[in-house]
């Protein structure tokens, strides 16, 4: 599926999915054109609306995850922001987990709030009443990430589902860090899925991106009144009721339709097959950096100048059950860990690393860290640090497809010194 799906050459067609680097499409009669205008007709018009390239690579991940339709977006922001904002508008509600990527949690908790998006920040280990009592009348999703970033705790997916549904609302995964590979949420009983396509799925650092795929099993019809966008007639879309025309697909050809239309947001179809690219060796990638990252993380849990190692294949690790139950043959090749000293020891430790480089990124081929207190996370305070379960001393270490020992010598020597 990662290597051939998406794209079926016919009869004398290109092997390699082309790039479709047009902005506009031709036809010889407006009748056409108006037809697909009006959704009644599959085409292309227009590529903030859809892009071959970009369509056959949404294809490939959908099927990947099971789903029956997704949308590539230009970042994973935006596709978190999309997957949200397509069933959320001012005086409504989500609840989210508190440990997801810092990023989601200044989208969810500052930048959505402007736009009048009230969102419950809840602890993954509060109990079910005390999750229960985040729910509110106007409350239209619940969000949270497979595998958090950087903490690595693991989402039990299963039970949010099951109290998302009890309260007639979706749940969103990112699933950004499992991929497909490791974690198909949809089969634990998730609605939608985004990703940061960024990370793993390209997989080589080379192109920003994200996806949202849709189950098309949410019925969104049982819960009409919740969810009049898409269950009541688009004024701004000729009148046309999403559920109606369009089943199980209605909530992506809404945020095509809609949200591409009005805000625009999608990848170039470059970086769409660049995507595809990245996408091909998925599969083989994934095994390699989860053994890698199954020594890293020995090795560092037996050192004597690591405090602590979170990384949920390690047995004793507090997420290792869940990992086992939703990623049995690996969760990904990212960890945490801390350094036994100051602050200024975890500082001087990544500043002695030689291969494993210091960058703003996560999970690609190349091994890499950050200390997200000081880069990706440093508009949070300690105290929204600990509660997004991220240590002010916290190290995020990647780990990359290079030879392991390689990985090792490199961590061992920088600790040495
Ligand atoms: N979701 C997760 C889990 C992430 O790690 C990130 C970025 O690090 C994002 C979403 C945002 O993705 P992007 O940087 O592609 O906008």
């Amino acid at each position: 599926m990662c290597v051939q799906s998406g794209w079926t050459p016919k009869n004398g067609e290109p092997r390699v999915l082309p790039i479709y680097q047009s902005t506009t499409f031709k036809y010889d009669d407006s009748e056409k054109m108006a037809r697909l205008f009006d959704l009644k007709e599959d085409g292309y018009f227009y590529t903030r609306l859809a892009n071959p390239t970009n369509d056959c690579v949404a294809r490939k991940i959908a099927e990947l995850e099971g789903g029956v339709g997704a949308v590539l977006t230009s970042s994973g922001q935006a596709a978190s922001f999309f997957a949200v904002f397509n069933i959320c508008e001012a005086g409504d509600h989500l609840i989210c987990s508190q440990t997801v990527y810092g990023g989601t949690y200044n989208l969810f908790g500052v930048t959505m709030k402007k736009l009048g998006i009230d969102c419950t920040f809840i602890n993954q280990d509060w109990s079910d009443e005390e999750i229960e009592a985040a729910f509110r009348p106007n409350t239209k999703c619940f969000f949270g990430e497979t595998l958090s970033n950087p903490g690595v705790r693991v989402f039990d997916i299963e039970r949010f589902a099951r109290l998302a549904h009890h309260h007639g609302v979706p749940l969103i995964v990112d699933n950004t860090f499992a991929t497909p590979i490791n974690c198909r949420p949809f089969e634990w009983g998730a609605d939608i899925v985004t990703h940061s396509t960024t990370k793993y799925m390209d997989g080589h650092a080379m192109t920003v991106g994200g996806v949202v795929v849709d189950s098309g099993n949410f019925d969104w019809e049982a819960y009409g009144d919740k969810f009049p966008g898409l269950t009541k007639p688009d004024e701004s879309y000729h009148g046309i009721t999403y559920t109606r025309q369009f089943g199980r697909l209605a909530y992506i050809t809404k945020i095509v339709a809609q949200l591409m239309r009005d805000l625009g947001s999608i990848p170039s179809p470059m970086n769409a097959f660049l995507l595809n690219i990245g996408l091909e060796t998925l599969h083989l990638r994934m095994p390699q950096h989860c053994s890698n990252a199954r020594v890293a993380a020995e090795f560092l849990k037996s050192h004597p100048r690591v405090a602590w190692v979170h990384y949920p294949d390690l047995p004793d690790d507090q997420c290792h059950e869940l990992a086992q139950k939703y990623m049995p043959h690996g969760t990904c090749g990212v960890m945490s860990f801390g350094l036994k000293g100051s602050r200024e020891d975890a500082v001087a430790f990544m500043d002695h690393l030689h291969m494993i480089a210091i960058v703003t990124h996560v999970a690609d081929a190349r091994s890499c860290v950050l200390h997200p207190a000081s880069h990706t996370h440093r508009q949070m305070s300690d105290e929204q640090l600990r509660a997004a379960g991220i240590e002010p001393d916290l190290i995020r270490f990647s780990a990359g497809i290079e030879d392991c020992e390689d990985i090792l010598a490199d961590l061992k020597q920088a600790l040495d010194k």
